[in-house]
């Protein structure tokens, strides 16, 4: 898919929901994945796995969901409050957070 059509898809600016929720999976998948190897407990692979399931879906968001709308780079920062000075790494236009 072009960015020009994704820019039509959503107007150009991309939904705040997504990015929070991309934001909160990752902190919550690290912490589970974290906590393990603090305490060095191998019998906790339960939260290991967690983890990295809460971090694949955060990136499956993150790329899927947050993409430049007119260029379509993925690797945008997720925004978790408005911010309206945020430009795409890569083309440089700004993009607007819902
Ligand atoms: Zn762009």
């Amino acid at each position: 898919m072009k960015g020009g059509d994704l820019a039509i898809m959503n107007n150009g600016s991309l939904k705040r929901g997504f990015a929070r929720a991309s934001i909160v999976l990752s902190c919550f998948g690290l912490v589970c994945m974290w906590i393990p190897l603090i305490f060095a407990r191998s019998d906790w692979a339960l939260l290991i796995i967690l983890g990295t399931i809460a971090i694949l879906c955060a990136l499956m968001i993150k790329y899927l969901k947050l993409r430049c709308p007119f260029c379509g780079f993925g690797g945008l920062m997720p925004q978790w409050s408005k911010n309206d000075t945020y430009h795409c790494p890569k083309c440089g236009k700004l993009i607007h957070w819902e």
